[in-house]
């Protein structure tokens, strides 16, 4: 399908759904969450969009064990999701120094190689993974388009995640280097509440897949090491507060080792 008739098509599904009214849910940790201002369809299809164009711009690894390494580690998570949240989960590897990960609607996972320096083994890279597919599942985007539509109308939103308020070049412009991604708000750092949640979600997802969630502190602790240097790694300073966020992990993980042991005696060894 081409562009244009890839944005009619979800511009008028967004048309259909103005009338909806947002509600109000409860996260996976209990929190009290509004949603639901676009639908989830459109949400996938937007981060499905938003992965592609950065496919199309931004150069993959040659290295076919990254890209492995990466793919088995998201299938070893995705496993463990609801049933509503499996299948059709896609990654990719982005030559990138800075060591960064995200995660999409639509089941699109992104990881840069210079996560490699800061997760240096499967448990590690397991923690970033599962935390950024942490968002996804607890709805974080839904959350965050919500409340930007509540201020500036849903179709606007929908409209900024498609890049369709500009003309084809200056589209192709904007989404140079995965800025398209920034424009959208889905790299957006998360509120304290979403960033909290989705380390409480990812850590116990990748105890349940069978990797060790005492790694979750130890990938902090290379997260810092990293930023000691010239300038911090994004994805510590799009998740804030490192030092308090540890000490949550580490007890955090005291409390899912039993699960961790149950799905390793379970068979759940992944080797990726
Ligand atoms: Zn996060």
């Amino acid at each position: 399908m081409n562009m244009p008739r890839v944005k009619a098509l979800v511009l008028g599904l967004a048309i259909a759904s103005i009338a909806a009214a947002c509600a109000t849910t409860t996260s996976p940790t209990g929190r009290r969450q509004v949603v639901g201002a676009v639908s989830q369809e459109q949400l996938n299809q937007a981060g499905a969009q938003a992965f592609a164009q950065l496919k199309a711009q931004k150069q993959q690894t040659s290295d076919a064990r990254q890209r492995n390494t990466v793919s088995c580690v998201v299938s070893a998570i995705t496993r463990q999701l609801p049933s509503s949240w499996q299948g059709g989960w896609e990654s990719a590897v982005f030559v990138d120094s800075n060591p960064n990960a995200f995660a999409l609607p639509g089941g699109k996972v992104g990881v840069y190689t210079g996560i490699f320096t800061v997760a240096r083994n499967d448990d590690q890279l397991a923690a970033v993974i599962a935390h950024e597919i942490g968002h996804v599942v607890s709805r974080h985007h839904d959350e965050r388009v919500t409340r930007q539509a509540g201020a500036s109308g849903a179709l606007q939103i929908l409209g900024a995640i498609l890049g369709s308020q500009y003309g084809q070049g200056a589209a192709n412009a904007a989404v140079q280097g995965g800025s398209i991604l920034a424009q959208t708000g889905f790299l957006l750092p998360g509120s304290r509440a979403q960033e909290s949640e989705a380390d409480v979600v990812g850590q116990r997802l990748m105890a349940e897949a069978g990797f060790d969630p005492r790694q979750a502190v130890n990938l902090w602790q290379n997260m810092i090491s990293a930023s000691s240097g010239s300038r911090p790694p994004q994805w510590l300073s799009t998740h804030p507060d490192p030092s308090a966020r540890m000490g949550e992990l580490s007890n955090r993980a005291t409390a899912l080792v039993p699960v961790y042991e149950k799905a390793r005696a379970a068979g759940r060894r992944p080797d990726c």
